[in-house]
């Protein structure tokens, strides 16, 4: 696998879409959110954030010679390989950026589930498996850009694994079970296709972006950019410090994870907004309390507050409203209203 580093503009350096960078701060900091779609007109940034992103996220622990990056801490998670290793002998690790993955739209299938190595069969012999994205994407990120563009086959492929947490092949002679968990991103313009509910489901965030309208913001948009394209090295080096210490708090937020306090207040206050809006399942809640709680630990907070709430519910359930055929008002201001209503402005 070689990858080829390129210049990345910096997170810091993105100019407003503050929804879009704490949805994404908040999937970075707990992956158990559940994943981040972001609709929006073409050319608003969406692939430069994500982008972004991994060049921001802290690197991992991976096993060496592992194709899946098996996580040296976390032997419930290993593949077969790892499990199939010497007790004697300990794993050794090395650091190694998060995967971000693409996934083209039009790929095929192999591609992207692996598929029997033609080359080692033909001058081998042997039936060896040849990973494919879903492995590569193990431990990270698979991008998606277009998702609503994706075609069937493959929406269904990626509902199974992005639910099981592994992908599993049975095909031409081989019988292979992999770890593929991953935080799935989307982007796509709500316009040119819908998405499919069993799809949107899977996205733990939604939020929209759009062009900016204040004129400052477009200026200084235009201005950064320029900047960036003339003098990659420069610009990211300008904003390296900012970036770092976004990346410190990424990781002292994790940290608090674990211990965080959600009070039963703030729990009932969950549910209350859930039930005012309809949402199906228990999905909402625990994405809703889950992107509450990742703020406030990203915040530094010693427990979860309403304000954090309040600050995450769009993103959360958005994308989760039932079509009101007699609430013609967007899924935004529903939600803002149904927070007055359950919680008091
Ligand atoms: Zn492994």
């Amino acid at each position: 696998m070689r990858s080829v580093v390129r210049p990345v503009f910096p997170f810091s350096a993105i100019v407003g879409q503050d929804d879009m960078k704490l949805a994404l701060i908040c999937a970075a900091l707990d992956p158990s959110i559940g994943g981040v779609l972001v609709l929006g007109d073409r050319g608003t940034g969406k692939s430069t954030a994500i982008r972004a992103l991994a060049a921001l996220l802290p690197p991992m622990r991976a096993i060496v010679d592992c194709r899946y990056a098996c996580d040296p801490a976390d032997e419930d998670s290993w593949c077969t390989e790892c499990r199939e290793r010497p007790a004697n002998t300990a794993p050794k690790d090395r650091a190694i950026p998060v995967p971000v993955v693409d996934l083209p739209l039009g790929v095929t299938e192999d591609r992207v589930v692996g598929a029997l190595d033609l080359e080692r069969a033909l001058s081998q012999g042997v039936k060896a498996f040849e990973p494919g994205l879903l492995a590569r994407a193990n431990r990270g990120f698979l991008y998606i850009d277009e998702v609503n563009l994706l075609e069937d086959h493959l929406v269904d492929l990626l509902i199974d694994v992005a639910a099981s947490g592994e992908n599993l092949v049975e095909r031409e002679g081989l019988s292979v079970r992999h770890p593929a968990r991953f935080v799935l991103i989307g982007s796509g313009n709500p316009e040119e296709g819908e998405l499919r509910p069993q799809l949107l489901d899977r996205f733990g965030l939604s939020v929209d972006i759009k062009t900016p309208t204040v004129l400052a913001d477009r200026i200084e948009v235009i201005k950064r950019r320029d900047e960036f394209e003339r003098d990659k090295a420069a610009f990211i080096a300008k904003w390296k410090k900012a970036d770092d210490q976004l990346r410190r708090r990424l990781v002292a937020g994790r940290k608090r994870l674990s211990g965080m306090v959600i009070p039963d207040e703030v729990l009932e206050s969950t549910a209350k907004l859930c039930m005012q809006l309809g949402t199906d399942g228990l999905r909402a809640e625990l994405t809703l309390m889950r992107a509450a709680r990742a703020l406030a630990c990203f915040e530094q907070a010693d427990s979860v507050a309403e304000s954090h709430l309040r600050r995450v519910a769009t993103a959360a359930l958005r994308h989760r409203l039932r079509r009101d055929p007699l609430d013609e008002s967007g899924s935004g201001a529903r939600i803002d209203r149904a927070i007055e209503e359950a919680l008091g402005s």
